[in-house]
């Protein structure tokens, strides 16, 4: 991509996942012209909640990055060997030098399936990364697995922590030592000068608190399900990232108004919740 960047001018991201996200502010801090494109009415719909949405489309926008949502592609358009652009559902088409897909993954478990190990979307693990298959283990993204952080639903994980800690499981398994998988899911996004880490799985999330405050660029938003810590974004907040780990651990229950007073550590917190 950077070889290509010179003669650049104007490009089109499609997808508004962390991907997409990420590829849209090295773009935009190259000084290139970005258009985003998501099909969903809101950036990150798959894997946040709606003020961490709100929070990182005002900051694109601000940087120049034309957002533009409920838009679905159709088709890649091209000339002479090199893309033009690409063309809307709605039969508009938008030019562009460049065009960065980034719209999530199918992971490529044809021949396990064939083979005959259980799973659909992924290929089915146990706790010690075992397939349905004798012998055969399944790690990383590929790998279909019940976890805790999930309410026990069943998930892939894409994220370099998560191949790490099945890969050791799986090892350790083969080796005969006793291993769980039981990791708490962790990701991380760099854009502009926003780090945002999270720690938990948002999903099924019935409630949001804002701890400190999105307009100074430094807050956390923490997901609650049945009154339980589930999972927390940090943007710009390491503290909270850091001490928020043991309130997903534990799945602590905490007085929502406490837990929004950015001024009382969330370390302090764990000590006395339920
Ligand atoms: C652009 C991008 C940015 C990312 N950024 C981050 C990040 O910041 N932090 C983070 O934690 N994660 C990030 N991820 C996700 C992370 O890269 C993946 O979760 C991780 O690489 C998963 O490791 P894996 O070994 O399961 O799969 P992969 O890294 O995808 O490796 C699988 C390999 O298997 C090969 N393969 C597939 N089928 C076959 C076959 N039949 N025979 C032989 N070989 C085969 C593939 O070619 C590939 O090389 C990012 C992913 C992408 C695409």
């Amino acid at each position: 991509m950077m070889a290509e960047l010179a003669r650049v001018r104007r490009t089109i991201v499609i997808g508004g996942g962390y991907i997409g996200l990420e590829a849209a502010a090295a773009l935009a801090k190259a000084g290139k012209s970005v258009i985003l494109l998501e099909a969903q009415d809101r950036l990150l719909a798959r894997v946040a909640g709606a003020p961490l949405s709100r929070f990182y489309e005002a900051e694109h926008r601000a940087h120049g990055v034309d957002i533009r949502l409920n838009v679905v592609v159709d088709s890649i358009l091209g000339a002479d060997g090199r893309v033009t652009g690409v063309r809307l559902a709605d039969g508009a088409c938008i030019a562009g030098e460049m065009v960065i897909v980034g719209i999530g993954i199918v992971p490529a478990v044809a021949p396990l399936l064939a083979a005959g190990a259980a799973g659909t979307n992924g290929v089915r693990v146990d706790a010690q990364t075992r397939t349905t298959l004798p012998d055969v283990f399944a790690i990383g993204d590929c790998a279909l697995h019940a976890n805790r952080f999930a309410d026990g639903a069943e998930v892939r994980l894409e994220s370099v922590q998560n191949a790490n800690d099945q890969a050791v499981v799986a090892a350790k398994t083969i080796l005969g030592i006793p291993a769980t998988y039981d990791a708490v899911p962790w990701f991380w996004s760099n854009q502009y000068d926003l780090k945002l880490q999270t720690v938990g799985l948002s999903g099924g999330h019935d409630a949001i608190v804002v701890r400190g405050d999105p307009a100074k660029r430094s807050f956390t938003l923490v997901y609650l399900r049945a009154g339980r810590a589930i999972a927390l974004d940090c943007v710009n907040a390491v503290r909270d990232y850091v001490q928020g780990r043991g309130l997903v651990e534990a799945g602590a229950t905490i007085d929502p108004m406490l837990l929004g007073d950015g001024s009382i550590a969330l370390k302090g917190m764990i000590a006395t919740a339920k």
